[in-house]
């Protein structure tokens, strides 16, 4: 997930990419349901939480109502008492629905989401869903009067991470919000979603941002090679800056090509297990793309190994595929990871050709299904939601 080092809860400035899609939001979001969709690592979650930040701003309600009830509002002033409240992360009138495992990382921990746990005081890894108690608590929350005489508002994020059971309960606030609640839902996996939860919100799409203003901002942020690391997060700035907090700099991602021909997984040793396979599919599609004759997206292309056959390509990517979808599955990460480096290893090395059916594609299918099996965690439950792949 991603977090800007440092960055209060509600800046008086917004990223410079969403001052637009902003300022559209305020002045068409005119319903009580708003779905802000795109690829991770725009900032769904930054315009969200400054589209909730504008709405409860009471300087902006304050000048509003002065003209005419339907002027669109301002972006939050910063200064007013409910933007304090806000930053504070104590605004009466907001609810953030954000998964336990998130809100240290998005710096917005000690919600009531924590007391999600049996007794409140569990000491289980933290959940990545949106429970149906958060669920039920912020239908409560809408149904109270507000406590500034303003809106009331509730953002939920990744609003995906509701299962069935928590997206049916909201469906009803959907459909008709008490009083002044209005819901914010921000996704980076729409699809995900209930079709009858889409259905009830209005749409509004971040598309990936220009690339000249993203990396401009990126070099901001201390990241040498801006270009190259946006490339390396498909284009998506909090993705890129996620992945410097990690030590994923463009010469580490420049190197990456080659440690995997020859079959050496250190250099993705440390990386987040879906992180580690997202960067193998993406070299496996650049090579895809190579070997095809077009450019590479996401490596330079001086990087990418030549000569690999495509066939074997295509039958790495489609297991990498299978290795994303587990990619938050308690495994084993350093097994999983060196398998994956010498299965795609292999798969790059020049002339490399399809084996026979009962050769070593079919030995290595076997090979890592035994290898699975020692590497499946204890727990055989419901597995989490994949990473999205760029
Ligand atoms: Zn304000």
């Amino acid at each position: 997930m991603v977090l800007v080092p440092g960055k209060p809860a509600v800046a008086p400035s917004i990223l410079p990419w969403l001052e637009a899609p902003l300022r559209q939001a305020l002045a068409h979001s005119q319903g009580h349901a708003l779905l802000i969709h795109g690829p991770r690592g725009v900032g769904q979650f930054e315009l969200a939480r400054a589209l909730a930040a504008a709405w409860l701003c009471e300087q902006g309600q304050a000048a509003a109502g002065a003209t005419d009830p339907a002027t669109p509002r301002r972006p939050a002033c910063g200064h007013c008492r409910s933007c304090q409240m806000i930053a504070a992360r104590t605004h009466p009138d907001l609810q953030l629905l954000v998964p336990e495992a998130l809100q240290v990382t998005l710096g917005w921990s000690g919600s009531d989401d924590a007391a999600d746990g049996e007794g409140g005081k569990s000491k289980a890894k933290p959940s990545r869903d949106i429970r149906i108690e958060a669920v039920r608590r912020a239908i409560a929350f809408s149904q109270q009067t507000s406590s500034r005489g303003g809106d009331k508002v509730i953002v939920m994020y990744p609003a995906e991470r509701m299962n069935a059971a928590s997206a049916s309960a909201l469906l009803k606030t959907l459909e008709e919000p008490p009083g002044t609640a209005r819901l914010i839902l921000a996704s980076a996996a729409p699809q995900r979603l209930l079709p009858t939860v889409r259905s009830r919100c209005q749409s509004l799409r971040l598309p990936v941002p220009d690339t000249a203003a993203a990396a401009a901002w990126l070099a901001g942020q201390g990241g040498a090679e801006p270009e190259r690391l946006l490339a390396a997060a498909g284009g998506q700035p909090l993705e890129a800056l996620e992945r410097l907090a990690l030590g994923i700099d463009a010469s580490l991602w420049r190197q990456l090509p080659a440690e995997v021909v020859a079959g050496r997984c250190a250099v993705l040793a440390a990386w987040p297990l879906p992180l580690a396979i997202d960067a193998l599919q993406k070299l496996c599609h650049d090579a895809l793309c190579v070997a095809h004759g077009a450019a590479p997206r996401y490596f330079a292309a001086e990087t990418v190994p030549r000569g690999a056959d495509p066939a074997q390509l295509w039958d790495c990517g489609r297991e990498l595929l299978a290795a994303a979808r587990h990619g938050e599955h308690p495994w084993n990460a350093a097994l999983a990871v060196e398998a994956l480096v010498q299965r795609l290893g292999r798969a790059l090395q020049p002339g490399s050709a399809r084996p026979a059916a009962s050769g070593s594609t079919d030995s290595l299918r076997q090979s890592q299904g035994d290898r699975s099996d020692r590497l499946a965690g204890p727990r055989s439950g419901r597995l989490s939601t994949p990473h999205p792949i760029g």
